[in-house]
């Protein structure tokens, strides 16, 4: 028997800080409304950059920390809030808001089953002003 030669190299290509990358920071940062790839994607695209460098960058930044990500109707959303924090859901108009929690909720709330709260999944959902 011969060891298997076809074994993947465990080296990641190192993350390089492109101009592109630095644009969607930038447009992930200055944003409050949790936007799609497509939405970011729609403000970068007159600067050439392409949806998969999009999708690309944001898993990246998803993958780091940076950011974080919510989940709405099948679609990734991206949110620049990595600390713990809830979600207001428009159910008409798909708006996304952070609800701020309480220092101590996380502690609070441990559910005996768990040692530790790492992340909390908590979504109001209902119509906001303009929509009701
Ligand atoms: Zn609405
Ligand atoms: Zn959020």
């Amino acid at each position: 028997m011969s060891p298997d030669r076809n074994t993947e190299k465990a080296s990641k290509p190192a993350r390089r800080n492109t101009w592109q990358k630095q644009a969607i920071v930038e447009n992930v940062m200055a944003r409050h409304d949790h936007p799609t790839a497509q939405k970011i994607h729609n403000d970068l695209s007159a600067l050439g950059i392409g949806i998969a460098t999009v999708y690309r960058n944001l898993a990246t930044m998803a993958e780091d920390g940076l950011i974080s990500t919510v989940e709405h109707d099948g679609e990734v959303r991206y949110d620049r809030n990595v600390g713990p924090h809830a979600h207001a859901v428009c159910n008409v108009c798909d708006g996304i808001w952070d609800v701020p929690l309480p220092n101590n909720l996380p502690s609070a709330l441990t559910p005996k089953g768990l040692a530790t709260v790492d992340e909390i999944d908590l979504t109001f959902r209902g119509r906001c002003p303009t929509c009701i």
